[in-house]
């Protein structure tokens, strides 16, 4: 028996990750790339897996890289840190801060921003993994640590799947990940059961029939259909949800029609669901196709209406048993800065990961805000204006504590499983 825990003692040497670490941090950040371009990131990764002794697989799924640290018998424990950036043009002013443009998948030129702090995730992963790989003799088991690309996308996850990750893996009793959000800096949340919310949006066609706008008679009005459709969505969630279940249903906009004396043939109206369990996500997504449908009936739309769903992600749902497990060695390591994770309205692909693996998972966040810039806007009720938030062009998470606390986090959490 060793007189500290095995997180003490691999954690003894996070002051020699940390040199490297927040220089790395700091090229990535001025090096963004967008979702699905994530090459320069993506080599970076495998250069420092391969030095630190993994077995890597780049190109996986595109630009994803597995890196694997077999290490005896014992439990098989998948990390995952996401590595794209967004079409955001930074206005923080940091020194390392990106200038970088690139060309985005409609052609267009746009600059690119680390804004939702992928570089974060990134670099305490690829701590954790040389921490990890470093003291071997304080664990036994499988290390796998996976750095997926075009979370932003909300495909990422699934293009690694969909590119044979579950044999490429083997075996996984858990999988972990963690995001970088608004809280202060050196605390982490965990949060059991729903998370993250499931994002879906869907764009839908309906079918009148063209005429002048003086003939209404001659017309099935695509527009007066669609506005009918928009007043009745509102009813799915106050009236076919329970008040238990959160859920938002928001129609962000609709087309129909050119000119004012003229009755357009159609009409399409894009809206955005979210929810926190397959259910409720099932029971709105089902009462649209519902409504949509039986308002073109009544509007004697001469054609069924189409539906097209896209942007989806699936809701990230902590499995209680591993949450638990994970937020009692958090306690222990973290004291009271281990703390209880709000449920988020964001969204995720990465549990589209350990579904694939079927295997429980838990989805922690770390602070990034300066602590004491977060007490003094705590203390004037002014969070929400004062502390930019991910996807803003001035989310500047602090270096420290932030880094050593992701990695600290993400080698706890494993050891929970290998020591
Ligand atoms: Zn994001
Ligand atoms: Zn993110």
């Amino acid at each position: 028996m060793t007189a500290r825990s095995a997180p003490l003692d691999v954690l003894a040497d996070l002051e020699g990750t940390r040199a490297w670490q927040e220089s790395f941090y700091e090229d990535l950040h001025q090096h963004p790339e967008l979702s699905h371009q994530e090459h320069r990131t993506a080599g970076a990764v495998a250069q420092r897996l391969r030095d630190a002794g993994y077995e890597v697989t780049d190109g996986v799924g595109g630009t994803g890289v597995v890196g694997m640290l077999r290490n005896g018998v014992g439990a098989s424990v998948l990390l995952r840190a996401d590595m794209d950036a967004l079409p955001v043009e930074e206005a923080t002013g940091l020194p390392y801060a990106s200038t970088v443009t690139a060309t985005d998948l409609s052609g267009a030129e746009v600059p690119v921003m680390h804004a939702c702090g992928h570089d974060v995730h990134v670099t305490c992963l690829l701590g954790a993994a040389a921490l990890l790989a470093n003291h071997q003799d304080q664990w036994t088991g499988t290390l796998v640590v996976l750095f997926q690309p075009a979370e932003e996308l909300g495909d990422g996850a699934r293009r690694m799947v969909e590119d044979s990750l579950v044999r490429l893996v083997g075996p996984v009793d858990v999988a972990f990940a963690q995001h970088v959000l608004p809280m202060p800096s050196g605390t982490v949340g965990t949060r059991s059961g729903a998370v993250l919310s499931a994002a879906d949006s869907m764009r839908v066609t309906v079918h009148g029939r063209g005429s002048h706008g003086s003939m209404p008679q001659a017309s099935v009005d695509p527009v007066v259909l669609a506005a009918m459709i928009v007043v009745r969505l509102q009813t799915v969630v106050s009236r076919e949800v329970a008040p238990t279940s959160p859920a938002v249903l928001t129609v962000g906009s609709i087309r129909a029609g050119s000119k004012s004396n003229v009755i357009d043939d159609h009409a399409v109206l894009e809206l955005n669901v979210r929810s926190y369990d397959e259910g409720t996500r099932s029971t709105v997504l089902d009462a649209v196709r519902r409504i949509v449908t039986a308002e073109c009936q009544a509007s004697g739309s001469p054609s069924e209406p189409e539906f097209e769903l896209f942007d989806r992600f699936p809701p990230t749902v902590n499995d209680p048993a591993t949450t638990a497990r994970v937020r009692a060695a958090f306690a222990d390591y973290f004291g009271p800065d281990a703390q209880e994770l709000e449920l988020q309205s964001a969204s995720e692909d990465f549990s589209d990961i350990p579904h694939a693996l079927g295997v429980p998972y838990s989805y922690w966040g770390i602070g990034g805000v300066d602590a004491e810039a977060y007490r003094t806007a705590a203390a004037g009720g002014r969070v929400a204006q004062d502390i930019p938030v991910n996807h803003s062009p001035l989310f500047a998470p602090v270096l420290q504590p932030t880094l050593d606390t992701g990695t600290s986090a993400l080698v706890v959490a494993a050891l929970a499983w290998l020591a």
